[in-house]
């Protein structure tokens, strides 16, 4: 076993950055080290279970619901753990890229985009497997918008973002992982090798050690979720650690499948004069009629009024935006994959028509099929998580203890209205600041309330305490995609209830029996 790398004690002078996320919250740390190797991680793992010492793991600190924030204790931060360690093919002649948890989304991507890379210490029949992936096209599909996360953040959150209604979150396309335990131990997890019995585990560590025990009782929602551990009779057991935010070992190594790209992408937006008819496109967009010629979108997204009067008055003060219309009030954005010219006129034809009956325009709509097109449009759908982020900064200024306010809740298909009308309803009441934007193709807005004070603050968070109530009630998740962190805790315990949070404590102990890894993420930590 290699010796742990070098320690920083003074965390706020040598690497501020490593007490914050993008949640804006700071912790405090003893130490932090940037590891560059799986045994490395070990070692410092080892090292630290005999001191009793938490640990908080960080990839890109990227995440808004403060699961990197260290609270007390030693950061393991990997964005050392930068490398692309090989590729090859599946049985099913799937492609794969294998890579250590802190390389990010953007560097992957450049990777498939054929982006050089250091090939010296793979093997041979890895090398043979690029020259043959340079030859296809693949693609990674999943895009939580924020292209510096890092795969193990990604894989650790179970993210997942626009395109995530065709093709799901993170949890579809993990192949293999390898994390290290507590104390310093290695698991080998692959889909379709390692699965429960019923609601019953056993797993054997590489020193050969067998971890078993009961999975939790709790029926998972049937919506996009990202809240807790993942838990179904015969559940392959790889998916425990997808969504497990640092509470249960640290990925070391991830196996990813990709995905065949699409020759053509066309990305729509369409500009609509009030809400009633942006979520009737929704519907329609979500049952296309096979006689329009039209296939299922990859992505529906969705920017109530609020966003587009953030976006003009961003413009007005030079941000690069395109101009809109001051009669729209709301907008969608549509994706499609299609294979061939035909069928991407079929799916503007049947847009343009669906628009122009509805109260749209098609002249004012935004449509592109080239690269540089679609990444204007990209960056208009960019913008609104990054102008709330600012405006909260700003606020951050004037009243230090607020944080940001966006909710990340989820239903089934046939509460969406009603889940609008819950937000419209209790946001005007209470008089709050607010835009509302995100992934509507999967039921699951961001409702960002931008407080003005404390107050306000202490309002929004009683609203959203309320909606996941409600939304658990009809099926719905209370984190569809950002995970639960340490500022939600309150709302892990609305959807599983007491029963469920100590089923998932019970399930920790037996990876982390002194409790020492994600302190605070999930539940509170018990001393
Ligand atoms: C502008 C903006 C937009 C965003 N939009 C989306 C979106 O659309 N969809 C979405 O899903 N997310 C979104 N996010 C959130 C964020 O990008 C994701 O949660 C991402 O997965 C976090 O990755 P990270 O590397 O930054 O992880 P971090 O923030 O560093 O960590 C997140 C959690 O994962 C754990 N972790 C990190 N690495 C490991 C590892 N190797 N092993 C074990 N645990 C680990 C940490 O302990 C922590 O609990 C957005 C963020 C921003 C800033």
């Amino acid at each position: 076993m290699p010796a742990a790398p070098s320690i920083l004690t003074d965390v706020a002078r040598d690497f501020p950055d490593g007490l914050r996320d993008e949640s804006r919250r700071t912790g405090t740390a003893d130490g932090i080290a940037f590891p560059g190797s799986s045994q490395e991680i070990c070692a410092l793992l080892q090292q630290a279970t005999q001191a009793g010492r938490r640990v908080t793991i960080q990839g890109a600190r990227t995440g808004l619901a403060a699961g990197a924030v260290p609270d007390g204790g030693l950061v393991i931060n990997l964005s050392r753990m930068d490398r692309i360690l090989g590729v090859s093919f599946g049985p099913d002649g799937q492609a794969r890229v294998c890579v250590q948890p802190g390389v990010t989304l953007q560097a992957l991507r450049n990777f498939l985009e054929g982006a050089a890379t250091d090939t010296t210490n793979w093997e041979a029949t890895s090398r043979e497997a690029l020259a043959t992936l340079r030859t296809q096209h693949w693609f990674f599909p999943t895009d939580p918008t924020e292209t510096s996360a890092s795969l193990g953040g990604m894989v650790a959150c179970n993210a997942s973002g626009a395109c995530s209604f065709a093709y799901g979150a993170m949890r579809r396309h993990i192949h293999r992982l390898t994390v290290a335990l507590a104390d310093g131990d290695l698991l080998e997890l692959e889909r379709g090798v390692q699965q429960a019995t019923g609601r019953q585990f056993h797993l054997s560590t590489r020193s050969g050690r067998v971890l078993s025990g009961p999975l939790p009782a709790y029926d998972l929602p049937q919506v996009k979720n990202a809240a807790g551990y993942y838990a179904a009779p015969d559940m392959a057991l790889i998916d425990l650690f997808i969504g497990s935010e640092g509470s249960l070992g640290v990925i070391t190594e991830i196996a990813l499948t990709l995905s065949p790209r699409p020759p053509i992408t066309l990305g729509v937006v369409c500009f609509l004069p009030d809400e009633p008819r942006a979520l009737d496109l929704v519907a329609w967009l979500r049952n296309p009629q096979p006689q329009a010629g039209a296939p299922r979108p990859v992505a529906i997204e969705y920017f109530d009024r609020g966003v587009l009067e953030l976006l003009r008055a961003a413009r007005a003060r030079g941000a690069h935006l395109p101009p809109m219309a001051d009669h729209w009030q709301e907008a969608i954005y549509v994706e499609y994959a299609v294979a061939d010219d035909a069928t991407m006129d079929a799916c503007s034809a049947a847009l343009a028509g669906w628009i122009e009956t509805h109260g749209g325009c098609a002249d004012d709509t935004w449509a592109a099929c080239d690269d540089l097109g679609r990444q204007r449009l990209k960056e208009f759908r960019h913008a609104a998580p990054e102008h709330v982020n600012l405006r909260i900064a700003e606020r951050q200024r004037l009243h230090p203890g607020l944080t940001k306010l966006g909710t990340d809740l989820a239903v089934p298909d046939a509460y969406l209205r009603p889940v609008m009308a819950m937000y419209r309803r209790d946001l005007a009441a209470a008089q709050l600041e607010y835009v509302v934007f995100g992934h509507i193709g999967d039921n699951h807005v961001h409702v960002n309330i931008l407080p003005r004070d404390m107050l306000e603050y202490a309002q929004g968070k009683a609203l959203y305490e309320a909606w996941a109530r409600q939304v658990v009630a009809w099926g719905g998740s209370v984190s569809a995609e950002h995970g639960i962190g340490k500022l939600k805790t309150n709302l892990l315990q609305v959807m599983y209830g007491a029963k469920g949070v100590a089923e998932m404590r019970a399930l920790k102990r037996i990876f982390d029996p002194a409790t020492l890894l994600g302190v605070g993420n999930l539940f509170p930590w018990e001393k």
